[in-house]
């Protein structure tokens, strides 16, 4: 971490500014930390591998008390959770190549890593939705500078999208650390990472920043009053200050993976007089498979949200939000275009042909959806793909690139 971070980081608990405890281990290089303790007026706590480590769960007080051992490889083995010897030697051998891509990774870590489907995160429905609010929301909130927050960002797959748009750059919160780990190397390498519980106050100066997202998370997240308010802290005084809960389950109707889900007016509860407006997940979902505009401008009755499996909620003091936005294809965020592994693909000269597979009939329940864009067979031309990969422009492919047949992903994913 730059030492300049430290501008905007509070200790959760006390609220205190935090300093680099110099009377203790600690690696720098100029004005980055690599390792060390940081410390307020109530506790300490570890930065490990660059990353500050700002709660107290048992995995964050082992490190730290690795950090003072001076034994810092330690510090980072038990934040990245591996079960064993064995499992650390693995996941070492895997960091300390510079060939390793994102998966190599993941499989390091080892079986109890929430790996999942991430090689198909970037053409899941959930994430094409939250993708195109994302970069219309931050898109407008940012237009003319100012810093995003993504709170409980996961590996960073939709940071990914704020990284052009948040200056200075946007930065990545979760408790889970080999998470943001690898969206440091792989998925969002412009943002910054730091490791904390959405549960407890957030470790942030109140107004660092001018917008404040959580996707895909809110309905785990237990204490949700202190959240929502802890998000209005992090805007606070900025005057586009905007709060942004993408693809929150709604109690009212069952989905795979419910989590701690409120009905749309418990949601709306939350925001208090900051009176949000509330999206159905399918309008905003159509939208994107229509291709032609985001209508964030509709305003939806509550026996429609009612029926809704997954919902948004934006609080904004910019008009211009809530509009229509017109749903370009992604320029990119420095990664590589490549064909979506959901496709089988076969060489036949001077084109490609494509078969959409699922990879589990898991998957096709509960992201069957996106057979609304992915079409089941596919003819890709090699010379046009090529060209595009070589840094062409996006027009020949756009159509593809709509359609998620052509994907952006990170450098080195798989
Ligand atoms: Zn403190």
């Amino acid at each position: 971490m730059h030492s300049g971070l430290l501008d905007i980081l509070r200790c959760p608990y006390c609220g205190g500014r935090l300093e680099l405890v110099t009377s203790l281990f600690h690696r720098t290089e100029g004005e980055t930390v690599r390792d060390g303790i940081l410390g307020c007026e109530c506790c300490v706590f570890p930065v490990v591998d660059g990353i500050p480590v700002l709660h107290l769960h048992a995995a964050a007080v082992a490190a730290r008390q690795h950090i003072e051992a001076r034994a810092p490889e330690l510090a980072l083995r038990a934040m990245a959770g591996v079960a064993d010897d064995e499992q650390a030697e693995q996941f070492e051998a895997a960091v300390a190549s510079d060939d390793s891509t994102y998966k190599d990774i993941v499989a390091a870590l080892g079986p109890t890593f929430e790996g999942g489907y991430f090689l198909y995160r970037f053409s899941d429905p959930t994430f094409v939705v939250a993708d195109a609010v994302v970069r219309a929301v931050a898109g407008t909130v940012l237009r003319t500078g100012g810093r995003a927050l993504d709170v409980c960002g996961g590996s960073g797959h939709l940071t990914r999208a704020l990284v052009p748009l948040s200056s200075p750059a946007p930065v990545l919160a979760d408790l889970f650390f080999p998470k943001i780990w690898l969206a440091r190397r792989f998925t969002a390498p412009g943002a910054v990472p730091v490791c904390c519980d959405g549960n407890a106050p957030l470790p942030f100066a109140r107004g660092s920043f001018d917008y404040a997202m959580c996707s895909d998370a809110f309905m785990f997240i237990w204490m949700k009053r202190l959240f929502v308010s802890e998000l209005f802290r992090a805007v606070a005084g900025s005057e586009r200050g905007t709060v942004l809960i993408n693809h929150t389950h709604n109690q009212l109707v069952w989905s795979p993976s419910h989590g701690q889900s409120l009905t749309p007016s418990g949601y709306r509860n939350l925001f208090e007089a900051a009176r949000p407006r509330v999206f159905g997940e399918s309008q905003l979902f159509a939208d994107v498979v229509a291709g032609k505009t985001l209508d964030l401008s509709r305003a939806e009755d509550a026996a429609a949200l009612e029926k809704e499996a997954a919902l948004t909620l934006v609080a904004s003091p910019v008009d211009a939000v809530f509009d229509r936005h017109a749903l370009e294809p992604s320029p990119g965020s420095g990664g590589e275009w490549r064909i979506n592994p959901l496709f089988d693909i076969d060489d036949q000269g001077s084109r490609l042909h494509g078969v959409l597979q699922f990879p589990s009939g898991d998957y096709e329940y509960e992201y069957g959806a996106c057979r609304e864009y992915l079409p089941e067979e596919v003819f890709i031309d090699k010379a046009t793909l090529h060209a595009l990969q070589a840094g062409g422009p996006i027009e020949p492919m756009a159509e593809l690139i709509r359609r998620r047949v052509v994907v952006e992903l990170p450098k080195k994913y798989y």
